[in-house]
């Protein structure tokens, strides 16, 4: 595997590529990688025929700065998995090499970036937008990989590619999660034995929801699946919602396609998770 912390070494290496006629395949990631970040790779690989891996614990993105303190960044690990996993290319710059100082620009995407998340995340997606549309920039993948783990950034990064017409096609691949249902996430190993089975409580919530959906019965089921999740000890709940999939707006009766989303502090640690119910 190759690796780059240069922009302008990445961007002529996939020059080079693109000039033999290889098509790129991009996965962006904060590092500390699991398999779901793994599944990434593995389609970006049955779909494109060169992937590159970014790790980048983007600052702009973290609203919160213990949280980007306390990001964990073990390199030597992460690369040791991508080369393991055939990976071609990883791009790990600085934080200097990406921003010229403090930029105070950002992508207007419209109300996507102020809900849910973006309510409890201010300026997160703006951060997300900045970086991806800079890194979008620098590899020009012909397609980049998303996780639906994300679901809601997988809209806003789709909104901002709209908006500016950028020439990449977005995949959002499934959530993996561990054989006890808790979605993979960098964040896990933050949390104690303790909270780690009550975490359990969203994918449980989220499975029991799947199980008894009716769309006659959101709102109720929303309060119920709500209650769950506030009813297990060392849960805080931030949001609950089953949403119109197409705009996170609150689905009716009518809406086709239905997801739910959920964000938890389990003790210090936050954690989200979502399903597409239909
Ligand atoms: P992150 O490093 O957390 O920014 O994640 C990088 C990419 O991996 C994002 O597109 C995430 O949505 C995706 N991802 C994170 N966790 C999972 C998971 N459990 N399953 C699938 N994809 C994931």
């Amino acid at each position: 595997m190759k690796i780059f912390t240069k922009r302008k070494d990445l961007s002529q290496y996939l020059e080079q590529l693109r000039s033999d006629g290889k098509t790129i395949g991009f996965v962006p990631t904060l590092g500390a990688l699991h398999n779901g970040h793994l599944s990434l790779l593995v389609r970006a690989q049955q779909e494109t025929d060169k992937v590159v891996c970014s790790i980048f614990v983007n600052p702009t993105q973290f609203n919160d700065p213990k949280d980007l303190e306390k990001y964990p960044r073990p390199i030597t690990a992460d690369i040791e998995k991508l080369e393991q996993a055939g990976c071609d290319a990883l791009f790990n710059p600085e934080v200097s090499e990406m921003y010229a100082g403090n930029e105070q620009w950002h992508l207007e995407i419209g109300e996507l970036e102020h809900l849910l998340e973006g309510k409890f995340r201010p300026g997160h997606y703006q951060g997300v937008t900045q970086v991806v549309f800079k890194l979008f920039n620098i590899v020009k993948p012909d397609k980049a990989f998303f996780g639906q783990k994300d679901y809601q950034q997988v809209l806003v990064i789709q909104k901002m590619v709209e908006i500016l017409k950028l020439p990449v096609k977005l995949v959002m691949c499934p959530i993996l999660r561990e054989t006890d249902g808790l979605a993979m996430s960098s964040r896990n190993i933050h949390l104690s034995a303790g909270d780690r089975q009550h975490a359990l409580v969203l994918s449980k919530t989220l499975n029991w929801l799947m199980e008894n959906f009716d769309r006659t019965k959101m709102p109720a089921l929303t309060r119920e699946c709500a209650a769950m999740i506030s009813a297990e000890p060392g849960v805080e709940l931030e949001y609950f919602e089953i949403a119109n999939g197409e705009n996170l707006h609150k689905s009716d009766q009518q809406t086709k396609e239905i997801v739910a989303l959920v964000a938890v502090k389990v003790g210090v640690t936050r954690l989200i998770d979502n399903m597409i119910l239909a």
